[in-house]
Formats: structure tokens, sequence, C-alpha cells
């Protein structure tokens, strides 16, 4: 399980967002993540408490935003749903495509006061 690594660089990153920017008091980080990305959304949220104790975010609230999936086929460049058609592009049939959104895992928002 890598999540809580990936939490912990996320609440780096937000600290020194808000640092920068003079944030003192943050509500909520928005994140988003992809559908097809490496990480489960369930594992993030349950790390975060974690990530964020003994921090002075440790009273925000994470939110997750879902991404869906999408590819383009290599033979016809169809654009498909890679989970609704099982990685089979719709139209030929051919198993090779690109990921266009799906892998995602970022910091949509970071929500003040
Ligand atoms: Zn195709």
């Amino acid at each position: 399980m890598h999540e809580l690594s990936l939490v912990m660089e996320i609440v780096n990153r937000v600290d020194a967002i808000a640092k920068s920017n003079n944030v003192t008091e943050v509500d909520t980080i928005v994140l988003q993540i992809g559908e097809i990305a490496t990480v489960i959304p369930q594992f993030v949220q349950a790390c975060y408490p974690a990530a964020v104790d003994g921090t002075w975010l440790s009273d925000t609230k994470l939110k997750i935003e879902m991404i869906k999936a999408s590819v383009r086929c290599n033979n016809c460049a169809e654009v498909f749903d890679p989970i609704e058609y099982h990685g089979v592009c719709p139209a030929c049939a051919c198993k090779e495509h690109e990921v266009i959104t799906g892998r995602e895992f970022l910091i949509k928002e970071i929500v003040c006061y």
C-alpha cells in the first residue's frame, strides 16, 4: 500500500502552496483521482487523518473527485471508456489503446476559510 506516502506528499505540497500564498487556514483539500489510477480513493481517504496528524493541516477535510477513464484506440482512433468495454475497442475490437484520462492524481483545489 503506497497511498500513505502519496498522501503525505500531497500534504507537503499543500503545505508549500499554502505557505507561498500566505494561507494559514485551510478548510478542504480537493483531490482528483482517475478511475484507472494506481491509487485507491478509499485508501487515500483512510490514510488522510494519519498523514495530517500533528501538522497544522490536521483539521482539514479531504474531498476526492473521480475522473472518468477514457482511451483512444490505436487502430481506429475511437475514444471509449476502457472500464465499460473491458479495454476492447467497441468499433474495431482492437485491444491496443492509449490512455487519455483516468490516471490522474492531482490537487485540484485548496479551499480556504
Ligand atoms: Zn478501434
